[in-house]
């Protein structure tokens, strides 16, 4: 079982009235993130928008669902799928505060969903430009408009902050997992 740390920020409010911009999306979006981290997860968080709606939120849910497919995008295009009975998705537009992965850029794509805005570039996995960008790296049918969202700043420090968090409190444990040997 992975240490979590308790998450240190507050979560955002969010206006979606009268005409929501992108970034009260995007703060959606982070939201959904935090409360991925509350239970337990990687705070990774999406919502899909229809015509200035937004239709579903969803967040990372692997340690829940102990699913590795279980990612915040994965979750929101099977909510969404299941609700229309269709898993043609070509008028959403997916918002997410990480830049999806080759497995979420692949669904993404073959859900037909024709924008994706990102918060946070993930330059390891990242498959809409951060790493690759599968416009570029497949003869794909169709593809991805990627736009970058102004809140990119919080949902790179949730990230980071997640990460140092977990590796700190793992060097902790190493030290107190040495210590009773040293007393005896
Ligand atoms: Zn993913």
């Amino acid at each position: 079982m992975v240490w979590i740390p308790p998450c240190p920020f507050a979560f955002l409010e969010e206006n979606l009235l009268p005409k929501p911009s992108k970034q009260d999306f995007m703060r959606c979006a982070y939201n959904e993130a935090l409360k991925a981290w509350e239970c337990g997860e990687i705070p990774v968080g999406a919502v899909a928008v229809v015509q200035h709606s937004l239709i579903a939120r969803a967040g990372n849910a692997v340690e829940t669902q102990q699913d590795a497919t279980a990612h915040a995008e994965m979750n929101l295009i099977r909510m969404i799928s299941n609700q229309r009975h269709d898993w043609r998705l070509a008028d959403v537009t997916l918002y997410v505060t990480k830049e999806p992965c080759p497995m979420c850029s692949g669904a993404i794509l073959r859900a037909r969903i024709p924008t994706v805005v990102v918060g946070a570039w993930d330059p390891l996995q990242g498959c809409l430009g951060g790493r690759i960008h599968f416009n570029q790296a497949l003869q794909a049918y169709h593809q991805i408009s990627v736009e970058e969202e102004s809140l990119q700043g919080a949902c790179e420090q949730l990230l980071t902050t997640f990460f140092s968090l977990r590796r700190q409190q793992e060097k902790n444990a190493d030290r107190f997992r040495i210590d009773p040997q040293q007393d005896f």
